[in-house]
Order: C-alpha cells, then structure tokens, then sequence
C-alpha cells in the first residue's frame, strides 16, 4: 500500500487549498460588503413596537382618537373616556387635528372661566376731598385741627395808626378771636397764613400792626383776640380772607364785607 501515501498527500493538499480558498472568499466579501453594513429591519421594528405602545384615548361616538385625555376636544365630553394601543382605536377613526394634528402636541390650555356677575362700576361721583371751604362770614367760627378761629368783625380806616394809606388805598382791619384747643401751645405766624384777595384775585399787602395784632403764642386752652390788617384799594367793598393752616394746608375762606 506504497500508493495510498502519494494519494493521501494530494488529497490533503487539495483540502487544504479549497478551505484556504473559502477562507480567502469569505475575507473578499466581508471586505466588500463592509462589517458597517447593519441589519435596517432591527431599527424599524422598534419604532413601530414604540407607536404600537402608545396609548390613544378616545370617546364611543366620536369619529377621532386622541394622544392625550387632557386634549381641548375631549374637555366638556361626558362620554367615557377609552383608551388603549393603536390596534385596539375604533376601526375608521382618524387621527385628532387638536392633539396629534400634524405631530405637534398643543399646550393643553384651560378655558377661562366666564363671569357672568356684572359687577357694579365704582361710584365716580364721590366728591373729592376738599381742602378749600369757601363761604364763611363774619361771626363764623372754623376748627382747623382743634384750633378755633372766628371772624369777630372787620373795619376799614384811612390810616394805621401814624401811617396814612397811600393815595387810592386804604386799610381793612379783621378782628379775630382764635381759641387753642390743642395739646400744645402754638405761635400764631408759623401756624396760620392770613392772605386778602379782591374780588379781581388780587393780593393785597398785609400791614403791621403795632398794637393789638392777633400774633404771639398761644398757650393750650389759651385764646387771643387781636387783628391782621390789609392794604385795600378805596373802591373795595367786598373781599375775601383765606386762612390757610400751614400744617395741613387746609384753606377756609370769609367772605367780607365792608365800605
Ligand atoms: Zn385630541
């Protein structure tokens, strides 16, 4: 049996050739096709087990289905909401335009609540607080914040005293009585302003007053009696005093009159 060894020799030459040439093949088309080349139904499939997952909602006589209960559309349903995967939506059911639509999901908004209470409009006619009050005369008494002041009387004169007013002009003199209820003593120019106006709006000077002059300090539940006095035009018969409290800038006005 010299003979078999030869032949085995070439048979296992031969095996050997066609495995390395197998081999050599298998390489080229790995080499070819690339080790990149990935399975595309793999991707696919999960997107599509993913949307078969999803949850849809929708009411028994509707004609679509919704991706989410909170949607606009099924707010004032009072059908019984379903719900369940794709395959289980009512066969001929389309697809909701408010929460699916073109894919892109709405903020789903409440729907303000409509008040149907008309309510009342503000009364616009309550006055405004006034801090001029017009129209005193003499023998009226004012409270400025517990400071009592009441026109006694007024006079004209042609001289102050020495002084004679200048041509066209004379003087009118308020006598006033100002009685202090306050806690504290207070100093009569730096508590009340005094200003004389004609009919016209004009100003007129107030005087010096040597003696008698309704100025100084007056004590707690103290009271003075004295007199301001103005420079007037001679033709005046009618003017207005306003007292002004300068704390509180509260004005009353006198009317006055004399010849
Ligand atoms: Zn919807």
């Amino acid at each position: 049996m010299k003979e078999d060894k030869p032949e085995k020799g070439i048979r296992f030459k031969l095996i050997l050739l066609i495995t390395i040439a197998v081999i050599f093949v298998n390489v080229m088309f790995i080499s070819v096709n690339g080790t990149t080349t990935q399975n595309p139904t793999s991707s696919v499939k999960t997107t599509a087990n993913a949307a078969k997952e999803q949850i849809f909602y929708w009411i028994d006589t509707g004609e679509v289905y919704h991706s989410t209960p909170n949607c606009s559309a099924l707010e004032r349903t009072t059908h019984t909401i379903r719900s369940g995967i794709l395959s289980q939506v009512p066969a001929g059911r389309r697809p909701c335009k408010v929460c699916i639509g073109d894919g892109v999901k709405p903020a789903t908004t409440t729907a303000p609540k409509v008040t149907t209470t008309t309510q009342k409009p503000v009364n616009t006619t309550v006055p405004k607080v006034n801090t001029t009050i017009a129209n005193y005369k003499i023998g009226n008494e004012i409270n400025q914040n517990n400071a009592l002041i009441k026109v006694n009387s007024v006079r004209t004169a042609a001289n102050n005293g020495k002084v004679i007013a200048e041509k066209g002009f004379k003087f009118a003199y308020i006598n006033i009585t100002v009685t202090n209820n306050r806690s504290k003593a207070f100093v009569m120019s730096s508590t009340f302003g005094f200003t004389m106006k004609t009919p016209d709006g004009k100003k007129c000077d107030q005087i010096s007053i040597t003696s008698g002059a309704l100025s100084g300090t007056i004590a707690t539940k103290g009271k003075l009696v004295g007199e301001i006095g103005f420079k007037v035009p001679t033709t005046a018969t009618k003017v207005t005093l306003e007292i002004t409290d300068l704390a509180s800038k509260k004005i009353s006005i006198f009317d006055l009159q004399f010849k």
